[in-house]
């Protein structure tokens, strides 16, 4: 009897110490499961965060995106990220943005003859105010004071904007120059007109130096120079002869049906301006002419 309580009590106390031990070994292994869950939680979000600090590292690099030659430079605000070197070169700009890839009137052009008569002589009535400036990530770009036309026959067109490019686009023969700077201009219609004015390296621009010393180094919203009263007309020539040729915006979505005039007559510009601009490199290699005929008077 006693031997039968004895054995009684001993099962009771093994199975109690059964549970037990099972008890705390599952504690146990949930504990450990969950510090895993955790562990991996910790390492799939500094992976997310790595990500997100590449992300931000490449947009710090290539910028914004902007309409660059167009006149609705925030309409492109959502698209991708793309620059002139890196993973979104000008080779790889059709990736995500097809006319760049596809299209067949792209610029800029190597400039070369033989070429057709052009009979349009192009007039040009900008208006002075103050500096309108801006950094948009691709290029160093100046708003235009409302009311600056410019006349090519009956067309006539309002300047919108105009900005740099380093070096120019534009190949004269093969052979770029220092800097270009593209004059942008809209109809009323919406047809895009845009005026280049090449700028050769020499002696000192004293119109640009208003720019360049306002230019800010880093990407950032329109800034308002009031001190500084402008005219963009004075980065022109005396000459206005030109190349013409039908063509595209430059930079993404490199959108056709813009039609460019090349001044014959280069400005100049000394080397410490050039060295000056915040951008290296911010000009898309030249496109094929596709048959396209260039005009020159
Ligand atoms: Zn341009």
């Amino acid at each position: 009897m006693i031997r039968t309580v004895i054995d009684i009590v001993l099962a009771a106390l093994i199975s109690v110490a059964l549970t037990l031990a099972v008890v705390t070994w599952s504690k146990t292994s949930t504990l450990e499961r969950q510090i895993a869950e955790v562990q991996r939680g910790v390492k799939e979000n500094s992976k997310k965060i790595e990500e997100a600090a590449k992300e931000a590292k490449a947009a710090e690099e290539h910028g914004a995106p902007h309409g660059g030659g167009g006149g609705d430079a925030h309409a492109a605000q959502a698209a991708p990220h793309w620059g002139y070197e890196g993973a979104m070169n000008p080779a790889k700009w059709g990736d995500a943005f097809p006319v760049c890839g596809t299209g067949h009137s792209q610029s800029p052009v190597d400039i070369k003859g033989p070429f057709d008569k052009a009979t349009q002589p192009i007039k040009v009535e900008y208006k002075s105010g103050p500096l309108k400036i801006l950094n948009n990530g691709h290029t160093i770009q100046v708003m235009a004071t409302p009311g600056s036309k410019m006349k090519v026959g009956a067309d006539e067109y309002e300047l919108l904007q105009f900005h740099f490019h380093r070096p120019s686009e534009e190949l004269i023969e093969g052979k770029p120059s220092a800097m270009v700077v593209h004059f942008v201009h809209k109809s009323a219609s919406g047809k895009l007109a845009v005026i280049g004015v090449l700028m050769n390296e020499g002696k000192e621009n004293a119109t640009l130096r208003l720019v360049f010393t306002n230019a800010p180094k880093q990407e950032g919203p329109e800034t308002l120079v009031p001190a500084v009263e402008f005219n963009p007309g004075d980065l022109f020539p005396a000459k206005l002869n030109y190349y013409s040729y039908e063509g595209s915006l430059t930079t993404p979505p490199c959108t056709e049906g813009v039609t460019f005039f090349i001044l014959k007559a280069a400005g100049s510009v000394a080397r410490e301006q050039v060295e000056s601009f915040p951008f290296k490199l911010n000009a898309r290699p030249t496109q094929p002419l596709n048959g396209r005929k260039i005009l020159s008077n």
